[in-house]
């Protein structure tokens, strides 16, 4: 481990004061933990690197400060906003991570124009709950509305079920705040003149291209500090009342001018039809195609109901092709014709809204599976007569249910809140493969090769049998873009089933070269640059240049955005060949290499959930218990909570006794 020196560590306490850095072991550790990190270390291992220490700055000219500081010591900075995702990890241990938790501030918010101005800990959730009062709404990224608007609309992806009205993050972007790596400030676009935050481009040539490209810049780039985005038009309602715990909510009423409905598809082609149809009528306000093992999830209460649900063989018939929606409308007239609309699509590609007052318990279920043992299309009849779906729907029992499964919907496809705890019950591991954001034709594509590839895998009992097909995501802008990832379910605590993911990954990123199915969400990246690069226009090279014209001494980390130097770039001395981390692109090992593999192991887990900023020693750590219990008994509740690592699995208690650490290549010069 890379120990920060106590003179490094008191210019750090100079810059942000004393209560905001820690070196702290156990603080640290809560940085080197994150989703699925057994598919993303070259050896399979749950740990990333340890940075060299964390430190939480409130200000933009504390960050100029900092990254002054790491252009002039063997330190590199890696900001981060929540911490979600892999990419905020550190690639090596001299990294200082910037944890922008203290800036949660909403700035402005100017309805008339429909913009706002937020810093990087403002939480999707957070605007939204004050901007839909005033009848506007943001793009929120599928990840759950507890990600950074700042972090997905200026720095990585940006793809949420709600990309149908609300576009993409990186289309939304109207300006940033940027404290480059050298740390002077830049702001882009009509801000940067003093003109308002309206515009990211101009005047003169834009950066917003460099700032943003395809993928984002994943803190390879500097620091955003502030940025403006793109609100919409929200024509839902503005408040609601709603009954129940967690992690169940119930809406008491359905808002009116609302609906909320699962629709399946005869085949795939319908409902790639009716995607572009109902993209081109506008009717959407969220969707998400929900393939059948998903359906069968969301209705079932339990794993045990799961497998009843599944061995019925009902969803195999009716689930294949679902697409979830939720339709607002600001008039009643609006809403007559989008209902309207609605159903002629329905007419045209034969799809037919499930009924979501029948319960699925699991005698039901039985019985269902075993009358329609023989009927090819269960929901034939519907089909053919589609008045019998709303005679079904109006039924008078069951409307408790489907107010319940309507409400779900609405969290997800409005709030984008979801249970993920239930969403992943049966196996704790999620990787995703593919999922390039290209046309909606291209993302069936790749949903339908992920279900050809994962056969294998599943027959021999490496992945969970999901059925193949788990391609979710949906349109954008009126169908003119699509999305589906192929996501793969795993068990975390069976080596050879996180290498099975892993070695999936790197099929579909060799495939979606040879097969041209576009760049993969998991395309970005120093590796994966190295592989797609050549296959696209050589955009690696541009990378590289760019990363040496604005970061010339390294001081931030650049492994999830761009390494190395192109011939005759000069080399910063900083460089940093071997990583444990890595996206699987270049090493590829086949299924007899898995199932002799070796993984070391580790101790416990750590916890998931909020964690404490907190100066415990090492040797406190190994017994005290996590979450709640220790907030309360180290009385952190006054504390900023720095953990923020994210783990499908079970809550279990850390242990750093005898954990054993890989050594990390490439640390300072
Ligand atoms: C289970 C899961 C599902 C996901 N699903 C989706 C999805 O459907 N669609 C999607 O778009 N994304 C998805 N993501 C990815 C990611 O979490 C989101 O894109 C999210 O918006 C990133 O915001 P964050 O707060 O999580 O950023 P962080 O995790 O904090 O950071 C993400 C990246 O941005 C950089 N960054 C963060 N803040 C700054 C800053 N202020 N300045 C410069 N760089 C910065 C970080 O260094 C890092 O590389 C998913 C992640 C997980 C774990």
């Amino acid at each position: 481990m890379q120990r920060i020196s106590d003179k490094d560590y008191a210019i750090l306490e100079g810059i942000v004061g004393k209560q905001w850095v820690s070196s702290a072991p156990c603080v640290l550790d809560t940085y080197a933990y994150y989703q699925n990190p057994e598919t993303m270390n070259k050896d399979g291992s749950q740990w990333l690197p340890r940075p060299a220490a964390v430190v939480l700055p409130q200000t933009t000219a504390e960050i100029q400060e900092i990254m002054r500081f790491c252009c002039h010591s063997p330190y590199m900075a890696k900001p981060i906003s929540t911490g979600f995702h892999t990419a905020a990890a550190a690639s090596q241990e001299n990294v200082i991570v910037l944890d922008l938790k203290r800036m949660n501030r909403i700035i402005e918010i100017d309805a008339q124009n429909q913009i706002a101005v937020i810093e990087p800990y403002v939480r999707a959730i957070d605007l939204q709950t004050e901007i839909v009062r005033l009848g506007l709404n943001c793009h929120i990224v599928s990840c759950g509305a507890n990600h950074s608007l700042l972090a997905s609309h200026a720095a990585a992806w940006g793809y949420g079920v709600s990309g149908a009205a609300t576009s993409y993050s990186g289309r939304n972007l109207l300006g940033v705040e940027w404290v480059l790596p050298t740390g002077e400030i830049v702001t882009l676009g009509s801000a940067g003149a003093g003109c308002g935050w309206f515009s990211p481009d101009g005047p003169g040539p834009s950066m917003r291209g460099i700032v943003r490209g395809f993928q984002g810049s994943f803190g390879g780039l500097g620091v955003f500090t502030k940025c403006a985005i793109k609100l919409y038009k929200w024509d839902g309602p503005r408040e609601w009342e709603f009954e129940g715990r967690s992690p169940k909510y119930i809406l008491k009423k359905i808002p009116p001018r609302s609906a909320m409905n699962a629709i399946a598809f005869p085949s795939r082609k319908a409902e790639q039809d009716a995607g572009y149809k109902m993209g081109e009528a506008e009717l959407n306000h969220g969707e998400f195609r929900t393939p059948m093992f998903f359906a069968a999830l969301g209705l079932t209460e339990n794993n045990e109901e799961l497998k009843i649900a599944l061995d019925s063989g009902l969803f195999q018939k009716i689930g294949k092709d679902i697409i979830s929606t939720a339709v607002f409308a600001a008039s009643e007239a609006e809403f007559a014709w989008k209902m309207k609309a609605l159903k002629q699509i329905l007419k045209e590609t034969g799809g037919v809204i499930i009924p979501m007052n029948i319960p699925m318990r699991p005698a039901l279920l039985r019985m269902a599976g075993r009358l329609t043992r023989g009927v090819q299309d269960p929901l034939a009849l519907l089909r053919r007569f589609p008045f019998l779906q709303d005679w079904i729907g109006h039924l008078p029992f069951g409307q408790k249910l489907k107010r319940e499964k309507q409400s779900t919907l609405f969290w997800l496809l409005f709030r984008n809140a979801n249970n993920t705890q239930a969403a992943f019950r049966p196996s704790q591991g999620m990787a995703t493969m593919l999922g390039a954001f290209d046309t909606w034709d291209l993302a069936h594509t790749q949903a339908e090769y992920v279900r050809e590839v994962k056969q294998k895998y599943i027959q021999q009992g490496l992945i969970l049998d999901d059925g193949g097909d788990l391609g979710t995501g949906g349109t954008f802008e009126s169908g003119h873009l699509g999305y589906l990832e192929g996501i793969i379910l795993y068990d975390p605590s069976n080596p050879q089933s996180a290498l099975a993911a892993r070695d999936l990954v790197q099929t579909g990123a060799r495939d979606a070269i040879e097969r041209a199915m576009g760049l993969p969400i998991a395309g970005f990246g120093s590796e994966a640059n190295e592989l797609f690069g050549p296959a696209c226009s050589n955009y690696h090279t541009w990378l590289k240049r760019l990363k040496a014209a604005l970061d010339p001494q390294q001081a931030c980390d650049p492994f999830f955005y761009v390494e190395g130097t192109e011939p005759g770039q000069k080399e910063n001395g900083r460089r940093s060949d071997d990583h444990a981390l890595d996206f699987g692109y270049p090493v590829q090992p086949n299924l007899r290499d898995l199932a002799r593999c070796k993984v070391r192991s580790r101790g416990g887990r750590p916890a998931q959930g909020p964690g404490a900023f907190h100066p415990c020693a090492e040797s406190q750590v190994a017994d005290i218990p996590y979450g709640r219990e220790l907030r309360r008994q180290h009385g952190a509740d006054d504390l900023v909570g720095l953990g923020r690592t994210f783990h499908l699995g079970l809550c279990r208690r850390r242990s750093f006794l005898g954990r054993s650490r890989q050594s990390q290549g490439g640390k300072a010069q």
